[in-house]
């Protein structure tokens, strides 16, 4: 296996792969290394939702980033779909963010003044006008933002494109195929050791998702990345037209082209098992009932979950680690990871082609004290 390349990203998640896409084309030799299948963790285990006024709770450059990146969507999803056929079914009906008691409607009204006095296209709905969009939604629905330019995209085929789309970029690509050690001469990167034979690079990536940390640990490097389980299920759509995302404090429901809908999700903190539990299923599938009540008659169809990778400080972790030549992280993008791919994407590719930092001057590992203890 031993070969060299200039560029080796750990990690075959939504980041490694759209990392890997966008650095091909600007003439480096990539190399993808994978210690399962291709999206295998949480990016085929989450919802697909494109959805950075829903997620992020104050103005900043994380919603920045967010809406950034989920502009940069509707061209990426073109461009995968004229190279390898699949159409990543991106959706663009908007998002409802319902409110059912006193307290949530609290919660929505401050959410609404400060997205609308930012400047953002949303509209307050009363639950009569709610009701006439979404004829399911529960009566208890008093209030709701209509966000009409979030999104949603299955992110299974997103994956399938982008596997296709590195290797159309003669991106090398190994699964199943774990680094079990950084190379490494002084403090500059060298390459990896893999299970399978050793790879060499000036420069390493490590998009390894809620693993990141594990892998940085051995060089002394200590990575405040950590796993965030989330569990989810999906249901049979049949009898069930839903046409928008619905998101509320108890959870929420998003139906998919396929004609599923994806119920979801936990979070809760369990290291790296990532089994359904009866009480994380029935918690997910009790309050997406909540929300749309007919929901109980819809065939189930399956439960599964994913480890979100979560940092200390809710933000991702992009750009190069202090101290360290050729060494860079790309994680940490805990629910967000698939809005946030094509822009993280852009980030880490303008960077190794450049050196230039400035565009995610928020978000380099420098703002943490990496230091291990036992480097102290
Ligand atoms: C239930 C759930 C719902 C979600 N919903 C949404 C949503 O609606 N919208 C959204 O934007 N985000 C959502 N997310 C978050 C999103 O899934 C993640 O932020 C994103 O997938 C992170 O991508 P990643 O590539 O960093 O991590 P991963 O997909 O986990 O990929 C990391 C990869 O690194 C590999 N790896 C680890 N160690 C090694 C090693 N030593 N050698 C080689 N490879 C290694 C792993 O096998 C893994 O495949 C959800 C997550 C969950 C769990």
């Amino acid at each position: 296996m031993k070969s060299c390349s200039d560029i080796i990203v750990i990690g075959g998640g939504i980041i490694g792969l759209a990392i890997a896409t966008e650095l091909a084309p600007v003439g480096m030799t990539v190399t993808l290394i994978e210690k399962g299948v291709f999206g295998g963790e949480a990016s085929v285990a989450a919802a697909g939702m494109l959805a950075p006024l829903k997620e992020f709770t104050k103005p900043g450059p994380l919603l920045d980033m967010g809406i950034c990146s989920l502009d940069l969507y509707k061209n990426w999803v073109l461009e995968l779909k004229e190279a390898t056929g699949i159409d990543c079914q991106l959706s663009t009906a908007g998002i409802l963010t319902v409110a059912m008691t006193d307290m949530e409607e609290e919660w929505l009204q401050e959410r609404y003044q400060w997205q609308k006095s930012e400047g953002y296209d949303i509209r307050l709905l009363s639950g009569k006008e709610v009701q006439k969009q979404e004829p399911h939604l529960s009566k208890m629905v008093r209030q709701a933002i209509y966000s009409p330019h979030e999104a949603d995209i299955n992110n299974r085929l997103l994956v399938e494109a982008l596997v296709i789309q590195a290797k159309n970029r003669h991106v090398r690509l190994f699964q199943n195929t774990a680094v079990i050690k950084l190379k490494h001469t002084g403090r500059k990167m060298t390459g990896v050791v893999t299970e399978k034979g050793e790879l060499e690079a000036n420069h390493v990536i490590v998009a390894a998702g809620a693993w990141t940390a594990d892998i940085l640990r051995q060089v002394g490097v200590n990575v405040p990345v950590y796993p965030v389980r989330g569990q989810i299920a999906a249901v049979d759509s049949n009898h069930l037209p839903l046409s928008h995302v619905v998101f509320g404090k108890n959870g929420y429901l998003v139906p998919k082209q396929d004609r599923r809908i994806i119920v979801g999700a936990t979070e809760d903190l369990a290291g790296f098992d990532r089994s359904s539990t009866v009480y994380g299923v029935s918690k997910v599938l009790t309050g997406a009932m909540s929300i749309v009540p007919a929901i109980s008659e819809a065939p189930f169809l399956q439960a599964w979950a994913g480890l979100r990778p979560a940092t200390a400080d809710g933000h991702p972790i992009l750009g190069p680690v202090p101290n360290w030549s050729g060494l860079t992280l790309a994680c940490g993008h805990y629910r967000n990871g698939i809005l946030l791919a094509p822009i993280t994407a852009k980030l880490i590719a303008e960077y190794v082609s450049s050196d230039e930092t400035e565009h995610m001057n928020p978000f380099l590992p420098n703002r943490f004290s990496l230091v291990s203890s036992e480097e102290k």
